[in-house]
């Protein structure tokens, strides 16, 4: 059995678990809080001191592991196993030396992979990618993360920076994203959008069961209570996932152009609310592309829930150690 530490470096919490990258098993695992403020070298040995406490409550020894891979939320440089800029954690972590770091504390081989990579290369590898050579993921939550695999390979470009479909401009004269661009399918679909759009509906005093649900607090309104309005009929919840899943299938109609992916994955909590999401994407995509068999592009919702970024995340440590000994 080959065996490789995943880690999932959240803003809230850090969480650690021994993959069997060979059937893609969750062993064992274990997490514990961030605590980011704290600044990057206490959380970089509160790491340190999860892999090893982990690997030591599964009753293994540090030569029984490969490796760890991290997944990390934001821009990485992986050449270098730095990370550049982690938006959510305080002080943004500029040229923070990671991988070293751990590799130091730990005496294990350690890579980076951006998060929504590591959950792409995840269900790619064991999830709702397997079996496929050309996939595309949107990751839809607070934001809109993505990730490529591309003719059988983790998508990466410069510097491990390719793939951030959330990004992508679906109009070129649309709001500010919090990227600095504007107009970025972010800013239309992610669960923040979503959630905006029914708190308008409540506040222009619109008849649906939004604000009854909300006891007509706007702050509690959420992508899984107009979802669950929707469920019941309102019109006015259905129609805010109906544009949801418009604008999804406008930015996926571009990947279509541009990677003909065999499937497209949605994964992160707002992929939930299911048809009500998926079915006006696939209507959107099936009528707009041409320039490739679109009725050919399966649309699927991700298998791994959870688990698919620590998966992920160790077997591309495992993959980044076969690399190193070829
Ligand atoms: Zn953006």
């Amino acid at each position: 059995m080959k065996r490789y530490i995943g880690c999932d470096l959240g803003g809230t919490n850090l969480r650690a678990a021994i993959i069997d990258v060979e059937t893609g098993s969750v062993l064992h695992q274990s997490s514990v809080p961030t605590l980011a403020r704290e600044g990057h070298e206490a959380v970089m040995r509160r790491m340190a001191d999860l892999f090893l406490q982990v690997i030591q409550s599964a009753g293994l020894q540090k030569e029984d592991i490969g490796g760890i891979g991290i997944g990390a939320p934001g821009v990485l440089d992986l050449e270098r196993g730095e990370t550049l800029f982690l938006p959510n954690l305080p002080g943004t972590w500029p040229h923070v030396p990671l991988a070293a770091t751990i590799l130091q504390l730990t005496g294990l081989p350690t890579v980076l992979l951006n998060d929504v990579r590591s959950i792409t290369f995840g269900e790619w590898c064991f999830g709702a990618g397997r079996g496929v050579d050309t996939v595309a993921v949107f990751a839809i939550g607070t934001g809109i993360g993505g990730g490529l695999v591309v003719n059988g390979q983790l998508h990466l470009g410069i510097g491990g920076t390719g793939g951030e479909l959330g990004h992508m401009v679906i109009n070129y004269n649309g709001p500010r994203c919090g990227c600095g661009n504007f107009g970025c399918l972010e800013t239309y679909a992610s669960g923040p959008a979503i959630a905006a759009m029914g708190m308008k509906a409540v506040a222009q005093g619109l008849t649906t069961k939004i604000g009854e649900l909300c006891e007509y607090d706007l702050n509690r309104i959420t992508p899984e209570l107009i979802a669950k309005a929707a469920a019941s009929g309102d019109e006015i919840a259905c129609d805010i996932y109906e544009k949801a899943g418009f604008y999804l299938g406008v930015a996926a109609s571009s990947i279509c152009a541009a990677v003909g992916p065999r499937r497209i994955i949605l994964a992160g909590g707002v992929a939930h609310a299911g048809k009500l999401l998926f079915d006006p994407m696939e209507r959107t995509m099936r009528a707009r592309v041409h320039v490739m068999p679109v009725e050919q592009v399966e649309i699927v919702p991700a298998l791994l829930g959870g688990n698919a970024g620590v998966i992920g995340a160790a077997c591309w440590a495992e993959q980044s150690a076969l690399n190193n000994a070829g």
